[in-house]
């Protein structure tokens, strides 16, 4: 690849992500604090993987999807309430469900499951060892939106959420 046109593509990515002054940002995220930013990240996920899901198909994009939307709200719980900052947050996936556990968000038992849940999902729809079905994708996007909401509930910051 070294030398031709995915080279360039590669090192215009690398601009796209290093100068952003003056790129367009995405709407929602102009919040103030690393919370927030998190939390209305799981918002836009969950409206993407919404409007995804209706259109028919892409059933493993609406699985990953929901696996971050996971994810990104329960990091906004450990920033919000101070049990982790930003660069606590760059570990391992599974390690944010122990995090939330941590901060009382679930039982240890509810975070193992998710953690279950995150690497049966890669191991087998992920590397391809099998196919996702529409069952997975109404599901993980359930259980996402799910977590989402008590997450809201439980901070008491419901109209910080912009989901439809
Ligand atoms: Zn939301």
């Amino acid at each position: 690849m070294d030398n031709s046109y995915v080279d360039e593509a590669l090192t215009d990515a690398e601009t796209a992500f290093r100068q952003t002054r003056g790129q367009t940002a995405e709407s929602d995220l102009d919040v103030s604090t690393a919370a927030l930013v998190q939390l209305r990240k799981a918002c836009r996920l969950l409206e993407a993987a919404r409007t995804l899901r209706e259109q028919n198909g892409y059933y493993t994009v609406v699985i990953e999807a929901s696996f971050v939307a996971v994810e990104h709200s329960i990091q906004f719980y450990l920033l919000y309430r101070g049990h982790a900052s930003g660069e606590d947050l760059r570990y391992e996936h599974t390690e944010v469900y122990q995090q939330g556990r941590a901060a009382n968000l679930f039982s240890k038992a509810f975070a193992d499951c998710l953690a279950q849940l995150w690497k049966q999902n890669r191991a087998k729809v992920y590397y391809r060892e099998t196919v996702a079905s529409a069952e997975q994708a109404d599901a993980m996007l359930s259980l996402a939106d799910a977590v989402h909401r008590y997450i809201l509930d439980y901070a008491s910051l419901q109209y910080e959420c912009v989901c439809s």
